[in-house]
């Protein structure tokens, strides 16, 4: 194992892969310590990035700038792994109220948004759906399968000595003049990408977090067909290819730094499935993660003000998909070119 590194990254959900990647295109070295678990909040997620959202309809907070980069960074992730974990589904709400219905056709004839959507209509579609007054497609938006792009790029990672399996202690990280050591490996810098974990930060404890669990079934539903197409409802159905479908999710604020499956969310998940679907399935998996939001619903990034050598990339809330490749880039960008964060990530602006 390396007794050097530029940067050690602890964690390697969606913010710590984006930030491994940024820092080594332009040459840095970095190593990964994480401790795979499989409720996490990437591991969980349906890894949509959809540019629509909200009871308001509006486009997500900074989609034509993050929607574009996301499209190029994937795909460049793609290529390094050499393999295929991007979809370019189009995502079909279920419109139950006239109300709804007169949003998305004010929606469709206004700037900004009209690309998005692609038609409304009361066509029956697919096999096993509940009927809808209306339905209204969407596109523009991405599903990447998170799980697996992970896996690959931990793959990559351990072949090339980029990668050490194991739970970090905070005892164990000595502060150098420079930089840090970490069990006999000197860096420069470490960043803490540890999603809910950081609440347990010593070094972040004034960080305004606001975390949120969230419960998500896979379901098996050989009668059901949505045409691939992910269907928003009053939760989301994702097509996974076999039969097999994501489910979610709920939302429970001010949950702790481990998830572990809820029975009670079960049963909301199971109420809202049955406004969407009329067929039988099973639940394959019932899993549950924490998202790791903040109180300004936006991520928190940037360097200790004592400890320049410690740094947080985190607080990526309901979006890390889009989010994370983004700000890995311009965290990057920052600690290596000096260029300045967006104010409303900087933790340097944010209080408790
Ligand atoms: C049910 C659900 C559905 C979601 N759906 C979407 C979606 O469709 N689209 C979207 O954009 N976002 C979605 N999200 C949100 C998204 O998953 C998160 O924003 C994102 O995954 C957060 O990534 P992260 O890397 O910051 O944290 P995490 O995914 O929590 O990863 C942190 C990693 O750090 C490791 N770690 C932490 N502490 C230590 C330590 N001390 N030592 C070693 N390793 C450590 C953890 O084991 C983990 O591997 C969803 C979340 C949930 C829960």
């Amino acid at each position: 194992m390396k007794k050097q590194t530029d940067i050690l990254i602890v964690g390697q959900g969606l913010a710590g892969t984006w930030l491994h990647y940024f820092c080594t295109k332009v040459g840095l070295d970095a190593v990964i310590i994480n401790q795979h678990h499989e409720q996490v909040a990437s591991h969980i997620s349906s890894g949509i990035i959809n540019p629509i959202t909200g009871r308001h309809l509006v486009k997500t907070w900074l989609c034509d700038t993050l929607l574009p980069f996301a499209k190029v960074s994937y795909k460049e992730l793609e290529q390094l792994l050499g393999g295929s974990f991007v979809t370019r589904p189009l995502f079909t709400w279920q419109l139950q109220s006239s109300a709804k219905i007169n949003q998305f056709e004010g929606r469709s004839a206004t700037e900004g948004y009209s690309h998005f959507i692609d038609r409304i209509h009361d066509t029956p579609f697919g096999k096993g759906l509940q009927p809808a007054k209306m339905w209204a497609e969407v596109k523009g938006g991405l599903q990447i399968n998170v799980a697996d792009l992970l896996f690959a790029y931990r793959n990559h990672l351990t072949a090339s000595e980029q990668y050490i399996e194991q739970a970090f202690q905070y005892q164990d990280l000595r502060m150098l003049e420079d930089g840090v050591e970490w069990k006999g490996i000197q860096a420069k810098k470490i960043i803490f990408c540890e999603g809910a974990q950081a609440l347990d930060n010593p070094y972040f404890q004034q960080l305004p977090f606001r975390p949120g669990k969230g419960d998500r079934f896979i379901i098996h539903a050989p009668e059901l067909d949505t045409e691939t197409k992910i269907i928003k409802g009053n939760c989301f159905l994702v097509p996974l290819g076999e039969d097999r479908y994501w489910v979610g999710s709920t939302l429970e604020q001010g949950q702790g730094t481990l998830a572990g499956p809820d029975p009670a969310h079960a049963e909301i998940l199971k109420e809202r499935l049955a406004t969407i679907i009329n067929v039988p399935y099973t639940i394959v998996h019932h899993g549950a993660g924490i998202r790791p939001a903040s109180k300004y619903r936006r991520p928190m990034i940037g360097l200790h003000t004592e400890h320049q050598q410690i740094g947080i990339f985190n607080g990526l809330g309901t979006k890390g998909a889009s989010l994370a490749p983004y700000f890995a880039a311009q965290f990057m960008a920052h600690m290596q070119f000096g260029t300045p964060l967006h104010p409303a990530v900087n933790i340097a602006n944010m209080t408790p």
